[in-house]
């Protein structure tokens, strides 16, 4: 018996594949292309059990297809979206049993980055939990609203905000660096965004990903979580030159900050 593997596959230009894999049996999350899950799954001798996908785009789906024609692995993917092959759909509430990882994922509906996008969470039997968030939410960042709103968003990214903080956080793509230069901007005396600058740094000078994160850590650094936090609020004000009211005021301040820097 050997403990669950999670591996952040580098796809395309700045995209991970999250692949999960135990004795022998894999799972991968938003296959944007389909080579290096190929070429992971027959070096490592692994069946793949399941393709997860979270939404429409096509560095998430394009290698979905291949994959399936190749192992046979059965597609999970949003209720609501246009996807290039589906065989389970799903939305908030439903389940993904996995009994050979001792998981059971859990769906939530997370509107805002496209209109349809779902995330999957849930804690394995060795204590480790999972979130597989796409393009919602990033390390010190969030998805860009191509087809929600800035209140859609904040709804969705509450519910990640409600789980527990050892959530390892699944993002989909590597902005870490990016969004910690942008964060630092809007609170410049958070003492974990500095550590996390250097920690990030060191890693990719490496070339090594800076994931997964934690929720624990989103919380105490990622400005999209911290909409009700003084000096965020205040940042985002300074940005917009008015008073913002409302948490989703400040919210669409910081995505267009962001969307801008
Ligand atoms: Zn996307
Ligand atoms: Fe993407």
């Amino acid at each position: 018996m050997v403990n669950s593997q999670l591996i952040p596959l580098p796809a395309l230009s700045d995209n991970y594949i999250w692949l999960l894999h135990k004795n022998g049996d894999a799972i991968v999350v938003d296959p944007g292309e389909a080579a290096g899950v190929a070429q992971y799954l027959a070096q490592h001798g692994l069946k793949l059990q399941a393709i997860l996908l979270t939404h429409h785009h096509g560095d998430h789906v394009g290698g979905a297809q291949e994959l399936h024609d190749l192992t046979g692995a059965p597609v999970y993917g949003p209720a609501h979206e246009r996807l290039p092959l589906c065989h389970h759909r799903l939305s908030e509430g439903d389940t993904v049993q996995l009994p050979d990882f001792g998981l059971t994922l859990t769906v939530l509906d997370v509107p805002g980055h496209t209109a349809g996008h779902i995330a999957y969470h849930g804690r394995n039997d060795e204590g480790t939990a999972f979130l597989f968030c796409g393009d919602t939410l990033f390390a010190a960042g969030c998805g860009r609203l191509f087809e929600g709103t800035p209140e859609q968003m904040l709804v969705s990214l509450r519910k990640f905000a409600s789980l527990p903080e050892d959530v390892l956080v699944c993002c989909a793509h590597e902005y870490t660096l990016s969004n910690l230069r942008w964060a630092l901007q809007v609170e410049p005396g958070n003492a974990t965004l500095k550590e996390r600058w250097e920690t990030a740094s060191r890693l990719r000078e490496k070339s090594l990903p800076t994931l997964p994160s934690t929720l624990g850590l989103e919380l105490e650094s990622n400005p999209f979580l911290r909409t009700g936090v003084q000096r965020v609020v205040e940042s985002a004000a300074a940005h917009a030159g008015h008073e913002l009211p409302s948490e989703v005021d400040v919210f669409a301040s910081l995505r267009e900050w962001k969307n801008n820097f």
